[in-house]
């Protein structure tokens, strides 16, 4: 008998073809190579290549076919055809959807361009997007940064010329303490992840704030259960601490902040509080060489941080160092003082402080990396301050998150660990002029577009976006009084601001993937009632036109009139531009692109190339020709590569030129995407290592970065410890200059405008409110789930179908609560009703829960009896639009006063046990919704891969 010969088959060819593509599962946008067979997804798996994930995939990115074969994909153009809401809709040819739309926004633009407002979700285009706004005329356009995390970036844009969030980051090879402050698992997600593990092999001490210990937090080595929203207060005593101690890197501050510049003292005068400067607009320093006052950006000068001054022309002035002193050592914000706002013991407090002099100073890193400063001076060496923090959503979804983010840089300006080995880095194209030189735009004309970006950094109250009697000229109050630094607009407010008229009606609401009927509303209730209020004549509704944008069959959508299905992140083109939110790293500039990896199985289209339709429809400037024919005929794909926002600066860094040989500034390149999906759709420069340190500072690199573009001069970018833009809008409220705020307004930006950091009590947090609604309420990110998208993924579901309030044990049992009893949320807006789970990695005063996870019945195609829909709740339901009335009765906003990032984590909740006798669901629940036409039945059970099995297994 022949011998039998074993064949084991240790690498089976599951796919027919790979290609690479950026994950979309959520923001971090790793790369990915997706296995196809047979034309269909067999499985992803990460691209090991990849500058953000180095072949790292999470389960969201490995779940990703599941969200792209989900059956909440919408299948076509629909048109309501009953009330809104009800969900009745009819299936239309793209033809006549882009008709319609085009029918309502050019009598719009014809008549009153503002009467659009255009606003984004999550998406990833807004180099396009906001481009498109601007090419319209309409000022009412953002996306959904100001609901996000706006405050982070306005405070490190106004502060330190970058950001946390993905904009910089820690340096994960060589710091030593690193603190996070309040992050969400979804942003910046493998890279964290990655870095902390770097971090906890080499033995670094991570530190957590958090209210929640969950997430990063549970692998942290100390965690701090602070109060949400004291974190401030926490820093400036950590910072009181280093004062006292004089642990501080004066060397630094001298040379790289303003912390030297002289502040006119002159109180009650117009020019109070403003920087000293000379007859050129420089600031000024008091020399010690000299002792007389000196241009401060000179690179000669010697400068005094205490004393007071008088100046040529008679001003008393004072460096910001003394100011700064003078405020922090005050008693007030000694570890006892605060310990008990905080939560964290003054002894834990006082520790941390000494904790982080420690790393700062006795364990300093001195690189042997020559480099070159801004005024041309060689250093043998970089010194390291191995300290490193991360701040996000927890800091930022607060009324004080502004100021309380600018007192964390200013902590990291302190111990010197800005963009120094071991510390906070910036990654490409930042650091930036500190704030950008961009100016927001507002002023809309019939026919005209506006002419510039939309969104931008004012200085002061004349960039403000307001009418003569001070009313906004924004639909969202952007850049008026109530949210004069709003960079990234106020995207929750304007279905409010539509509905009420104030400070104006709109014709056409214009929505591409966000939730707003949902969990992206501040309160679904209200604005679903917003949503279908009907006009004074009983004929049509308040908010006329509503057009809305998504590949899902999201709550929002059945409140639409007309719904234009986009493509799955799969199917689809999309620019990761360094004009937007790159994906660099702190050693190198990168962006990306996401190519169509499968061809659409449904009548769906790209919003990008259905928005490049539009704008060639309308005949805006820049998406025609002179003869009016289409500029990008091959839509986005077209756009991405020929688009130019000045001469040779595209959307796209690399490979431009027309031999692709340029990189930042180039003539397009025709071949431009075929170079990207040759190198894994991604493109890298990888900075020098001279350039890679203090670039604020750094000669090699701030002369690469003009030519590259991401700044005008190669000039030094000075830290701003004191923020003089706030001052300037104070002074206004004090009733100096021609542009001041009405009455109502000037107590609120005299008190909050401060240029110096402080800590208030978030504005839900007043004491006279702490008996009646005693616990704190915030929401934390699955690492499983982005927002509502996790919701409809049959994997993902596994792992979160139902939220649980989750709650500190000790306070649940002093309430007589236990496990898995139903509870009433209740807030001064409302009560939801959820179940608990008790834990011990809980500030005692917070209760919290998952994001997004609960779902209105019938939505996103899930069974109207799944658990998302009667388990799962929304802390939505209990959180306001707007503030408690003023005296004469107006209502703020629920929001940061100075950027009107929303307050999502300012909530204050009390708990009632439910009755025996009630369902045990939640409640509100809304009516389901109706599946639209062309969607499949939800099936019992979603399965996927048994296809493939099947044909193996019979050898085919
Ligand atoms: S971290 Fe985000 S982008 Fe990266 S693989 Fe996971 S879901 Fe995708």
């Amino acid at each position: 008998m022949a011998p039998v010969e074993e064949r084991i088959e240790t690498s089976r060819r599951l796919s027919d073809e790979a290609k690479f593509t950026t994950c979309y599962m959520c923001a971090c946008r790793c790369g990915i190579k997706v296995h196809l067979k047979d034309g269909r997804i067999r499985y992803i798996e990460g691209n090991r290549d990849h500058p953000v994930n180095r072949g790292v995939l999470c389960a969201k990115g490995s779940a990703g076919l599941m969200t792209h074969y989900s059956p909440a994909r919408l299948t076509a153009p629909l048109l309501r055809v009953g009330p809104r809401g009800a969900g009745a809709f009819k299936e239309i040819g793209w033809d006549e959807a882009m008709a319609i739309a085009a029918g309502w926004l050019g009598s719009i633009r014809a008549s009153d361009p503002k009467r659009l407002a255009f606003f984004t979700g999550r998406d990833q285009s807004q180099a396009l997007t906001g481009w498109w706004a601007a090419q319209f005329g309409t000022p009412n356009y953002a996306a959904h940064g100001g609901f996000c995390s706006v405050n982070m970036a306005a405070a490190g844009l106004y502060t330190i010329g970058g950001s946390f969030w993905e904009f910089g980051e820690p340096d994960w090879e060589n710091t030593r303490y690193f603190m996070m402050f309040g992050v969400a698992e979804d942003h910046d997600s493998n890279p964290i992840k990655i870095g902390l593990g770097k971090l906890k092999g080499r033995g670094a001490k991570f530190v957590s704030v958090n209210p929640v210990r969950t997430g990063y937090s549970a692998i942290a080595d100390e965690w701090l259960g602070i109060r949400p929203g004291s974190d401030g207060l926490f820093v400036l005593s950590l910072i009181h601490e280093l004062l006292k101690a004089d642990k501080i890197d004066l060397p630094f501050l001298a040379r790289y902040t303003n912390a030297p510049w002289l502040v006119v003292r002159n109180p009650g005068g117009a020019d109070d509080g403003l920087i000293a400067r000379d007859f050129a607009g420089r600031p000024l320093c008091w020399d010690r060489t000299h002792d007389a006052a000196v241009d401060a950006t000179s690179a000669d000068a010697a400068p005094m941080m205490v004393g007071e001054f008088t100046l040529a022309n008679g001003q008393r002035a004072v460096p910001v160092f003394q100011l700064m002193a003078e405020r922090y050592l005050d008693g007030r914000y000694a570890p006892e003082a605060v310990e008990r706002e905080v939560g964290v013991a003054a002894p834990v407090i006082r520790r941390i402080a000494a904790e982080l002099a420690h790393a700062a100073f006795e364990e300093q890193i001195v690189l042997q990396q020559p480099w070159t400063d801004w005024a041309g001076r060689r250093h043998e060496t970089i010194t390291g301050r191995p300290v490193a923090m991360h701040a996000m959503r927890g800091i930022s979804a607060h009324s004080n998150g502004f100021q309380s983010c600018r007192a964390i840089h200013l902590l990291q300006m302190l111990l010197g660990s800005i963009d120094c080995p071991g510390g906070f880095r910036y990654e490409p194209p930042f650091p930036r002029p500190i704030p950008p030189p961009v100016k927001p735009l507002g002023e809309s004309q019939p026919d005209r577009s506006l002419g510039g970006p939309i969104l931008g950094f004012p200085t002061g109250p004349a960039d403000l976006l307001v009418e003569a009697d001070g009313m906004p000229k924004r639909l969202d109050k952007a850049y008026s009084w109530e949210a004069p630094l709003a960079a990234h607009g106020l995207m929750h407010m304007v279905i409010h601001n539509a509905w009420k008229g104030d400070p104006y009606t709109i014709d056409t609401l214009f929505l591409y993937m966000a939730n707003m009927g949902w969990n992206s509303a501040m309160n679904p209730g209200e604005t679903l009632r917003k949503l279908t209020d009907r006009a004074a004549d009983g004929e049509g509704y308040r908010i006329p036109h509503f057009i809305y944008a998504d590949a899902y069959f999201s709550e929002t959508v059945a409140y639409a009139d007309l719904v234009l299905p986009d493509t799955t992140y799969l199917e689809r083109y999309d620019c990761i531009s360094l004009l937007d939110r790159p994906i660099s790293d702190a050693n190198g500039a990168a962006d990306a692109i996401r190519q169509p990896v499968v061809k659409p199985d449904r009548n769906v289209r790209p919003f990008q190339d259905v928005l490049i339709d539009l704008g060639t429809r309308l005949k805006l400037p820049g998406f025609v020709e002179a003869d009016g024919s289409a500029k990008f005929p091959g839509l986005y794909a077209d756009y991405m590569v020929n688009h130019q926002r000045g001469p040779g600066l595209g959307l796209l860094a690399g490979w431009r030129g027309k031999d692709g040989d340029k990189s930042g500034i180039g003539e397009p390149n025709p071949k431009q995407l075929d170079k990207y999906i040759a190198n894994g759709c991604f493109w890298r420069h990888e900075l020098a290592p001279n350039q890679r340190y203090l670039r604020h500072a750094n000669k090699d690199y701030l002369d690469w970065a003009a030519t590259m573009g991401f700044v005008a001069q190669p000039d030094q970018i000075v830290l701003q410890v004191y923020c003089e833009p706030l001052q300037k809008f104070r002074l206004a409220a004090a009733g100096h200059g021609a542009l001041q705020p009405p009455e109502r307004d000037r107590e609120r930006i005299a008190r909050y405008f401060d240029p110096l950091p402080f800590w208030y009590r978030p504005f839900e947090q007043d004491p006279a409110d702490g008996e009646e609604f005693p616990l704190h309420a915030v929401t934390q990110r699955p690492m499983a789930m982005y927002h509502s998208w996790g919701s409809q993924n049959a994997w993902l579901r596994q792992i979160h179908t139902g939220n649980r309030l989750f709650m500190n044990r000790r306070k649940a049992e002093a309430q007589g609560l236990v496990d898995d009893d139903w509870v009433w949320i209740e807030s001064r807006q409302g009560r939801v009703k959820a179940q608990i789970k008790l834990m011990e990695g809980v500030n005692e005063d917070t209760v919290w829960t998952w994001n997004a996870v609960g779902k209105r019945a019938g939505a996103w195609n899930l069974d109207p009896s799944a658990p998302e829909a009667r388990q799962g709740f929304l802390l939505n339901h209990v959180i306001a639009e707007l503030l408690p009335a003023q005296p004469d009765g107006y209502r703020y906003a629920n929001c940061d006063p100075i950027t009107g990032q929303a307050a999502w984590y300012d909530l204050r909740v009390r708990l009632i046990k439910a009755e025996a006798s009630e369902k045990p669901e939640t409640s509100p629940r809304f009516p389901p919704l109706g599946r639209p036409s062309g969607l499949p039945s939800p099936a019992r059970i979603l399965r996927y891969g048994a296809a493939f099995r099947g044909r193996r297994e019979g050898g085919s």
